[in-house]
């Protein structure tokens, strides 16, 4: 436990607190932005091929269409807020799981909808946008490598065990990590961020600023009803606040959205995972 500790302390040191380009917010994390992504690429397959496997991975050409045009139109903005994202391995994924309530964005751009957010709530172009914008947000402000360095300390007790044997397993355990993330809360300092950026993305995008707050009150309203599983509730907590700050937010981004300006697509991948 000491070694682990000693290279966690070490880790810190060498990556320290790095400055947001967007937000400009200082944020401590265990490891780069370059190792977050490459290691959430490994995760990504792990999650992705059991799903493949059983045939649950993009199945439905029209579902996928249609939530391959909102993404392509939100990255295209997301990329001029930071450029290096460019070169992200930006792509989504369609979860056949009519129970599952979720999405997400990991580090790097690897995007996955669950058609029980699609279904469930009888969600709009405009709310898919809405919660993507959101979700994509969370990558391009570095929240998901805040929350996979939070997800390495709370695995501890793990990686100690393996770290006798490796010196480099605070960087295997971030593969881990990138899965474990997914399953935790964000911050309230990140969820704010995510919820002012995200809304500009997606109106910027040609979606409507009105439907953020439709969205979670549908949200609210649903998840009390049934057996299913609001993960994106668990890991995006939803006081009645955000309904009204997001309320307050949508007349400033109506500008971007009645711009009558084409709106720009970037090509993302939706091929299914490798086998
Ligand atoms: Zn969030």
């Amino acid at each position: 436990m000491k070694k682990f500790l000693a290279l966690i302390i070490v880790a810190v040191t060498v990556t320290g607190c790095q400055t947001n380009p967007v937000t400009g917010r200082s944020q401590v994390m265990i490891f780069s932005e370059e190792t977050a992504i490459a290691q959430s690429k490994e995760a990504y397959s792990r999650m992705l091929k059991p799903l493949a496997d059983k045939g649950k991975v993009n199945n439905d050409a029209e579902v996928l269409a249609r939530v391959e045009t909102i993404t392509s139109r939100i990255v295209a903005q997301a990329v001029k807020y930071r450029p290096e994202s460019e070169n992200w391995n930006w792509s989504i994924r369609v979860i056949d799981d009519p129970e599952t309530v979720n999405a997400w964005c990991m580090a790097g751009g690897r995007m996955a909808i669950y058609t029980g957010l699609i279904e469930k709530l009888d969600a709009t172009d405009d709310e898919i946008a809405q919660v993507m914008g959101h979700e994509i947000s969370h990558a391009l402000l570095g929240h998901t490598v805040e929350r996979m360095s939070r997800a390495v300390l709370i695995q501890a007790g793990i990686i100690a065990v393996a770290v006798t044997q490796e010196s480099d397993t605070v960087v295997q355990g971030a593969a881990l990590a990138a899965v474990v993330a997914l399953q935790l809360p964000n911050s309230r300092t990140a969820e704010a961020e995510a919820d002012v950026v995200g809304i500009e993305l997606a109106a910027k995008a040609g979606y409507d600023p009105r439907a953020a707050e439709t969205l979670w009150k549908k949200m609210a309203e649903e998840s009390g009803a049934g057996e299913s599983r609001f993960d994106f509730l668990s890991t995006h907590p939803a006081p009645v606040k955000r309904m009204e700050t997001l309320r307050e937010l949508a007349p400033k981004m109506m500008v971007y959205y009645e711009d009558a300006a084409p709106r720009p697509t970037y090509a993302i991948n939706t091929s299914p995972p490798a086998p």
